[in-house]
């Protein structure tokens, strides 16, 4: 696997994004920001399933103003989501961590200076947020919704900032397809450091959402690009953070936490291996240390797994093997199997 990319490291709140610091991961909340008590109910949420950093809409002034009350009853980072009015960056900057703006959107020069300026004066960081489906006339006139008319229009607000004297910035350049959002981010990333927020945007359904986000942000993270992500899945709040953790552990840029090898089944399989696997699954998923575990169905390729893993079982007519680091421990008939592995999971947590 690549290194990763260092980048700068700038500060949401608490929470650090870029240079050596975890790459975070964050969510949106779908109420009405105005509505205070749903919106805090969702940050809290999200803040419960593992996000970094929440991120809110705020179209309209009463969701502007909503922010501060929001602010009191909540802990963790928070990002305003402004599109068209830059009124709503100002009210907003006084209340949140930092300020996300589609510069395509968002007005005049001038317009983005005063956010600028509100942003610094409180030390916010901006997201520069590219999105494929409203890029300024001038680049869309010139390259199209490409990757290079999305990179063109990131480049020209990073120096607009720059020339600002604003330097507290992290990009995203999204589209709702994997390879122009690829694309876009391998283009741009070596042309400054700073860091990149990962996502592709409106990525559909539960299923094609957490396929497309596997692929895209997969690839740039074995590429070592990307310092936050956030996963749009059209479902409920905590899937985007169950699927963007899965996606940094998987891509191997997250170490901590259980990593399960469990075999596809087929004809030689001798038990019901898809329920032992989600039990196995849900036992042991707050396991926090860095451990593989192998489920498998049959011994052909039970004992090679095992060897790799840190405890393993292995299936056979009616019972079953149980392995630490590759040693048989125990051989017991195949109702006392899971509860016996789940045992010896925690006891390795416990000695590591
Ligand atoms: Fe089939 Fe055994 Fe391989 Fe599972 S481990 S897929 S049951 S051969």
């Amino acid at each position: 696997m690549k290194p990763r990319v260092k980048t700068k490291k700038i500060y949401v709140g608490k929470i650090a994004v870029g240079g050596d610091s975890p790459i975070s991961v964050q969510s949106m909340t779908y109420s009405k920001t105005e509505d205070v008590k749903t919106t805090v109910e969702q940050i809290n949420r999200l803040h419960f399933a593992g996000a970094d950093i929440v991120r809110v809409a705020v179209p309209d002034y009463a969701d502007a103003k909503a922010l501060k009350e929001i602010r009191e009853q909540t802990s963790i980072p928070i990002i305003a989501d402004i599109h068209f009015n830059y009124k709503l960056a100002l009210i907003a900057s006084e209340f949140v961590d930092g300020i996300r703006i589609n510069p395509g959107n968002i007005g005049s020069r001038e317009r983005v200076r005063e956010v600028v300026k509100a942003c610094q004066d409180r030390k916010l960081p901006i997201r520069i947020g590219v999105n494929a489906g409203s890029l300024e006339k001038e680049f869309e006139n010139r390259y199209g919704a490409t990757a290079e008319g999305m990179v063109a229009s990131a480049d020209y607000n990073i120096k607009y900032l720059e020339d600002l004297g604003f330097t507290d910035i992290k990009i995203s350049m999204k589209a709702s397809d994997v390879q122009r959002t690829v694309d876009a981010y391998r283009q741009l990333r070596s042309m400054n450091n700073y860091p990149f927020h990962l996502g592709v945007t409106e990525a559909g359904t539960k299923f094609h959402g957490t396929i497309k986000s596997a692929i895209g942000l997969g690839s740039l993270l074995l590429d070592g690009i990307g310092d936050t992500l956030r996963i749009s899945i059209t479902g409920e709040l905590e899937e985007e953070i169950k699927v963007g953790r899965a996606i940094l552990k998987d891509s191997g840029r997250v170490k901590d936490g259980i990593n399960i090898i469990s075999c596809p089944t087929c004809g030689r399989l001798e038990a019901d291996l898809v329920k032992a696997v989600d039990e196995v699954e849900r036992r042991t998923k707050d396991i926090k240390k860095s451990m593989n575990i192998s489920v498998m169905g049959c011994v052909v390729n039970a004992i090679g797994e095992a060897k790799h893993s840190d405890v393993a079982i292995a299936y056979g007519k009616g019972k079953g093997l149980i392995m630490v680091k590759g040693e048989v421990v125990a051989n017991l008939d195949e109702h006392n199997l899971v509860d016996r592995f789940i045992e010896e999971v925690y006891k390795f947590e416990e000695s590591k």
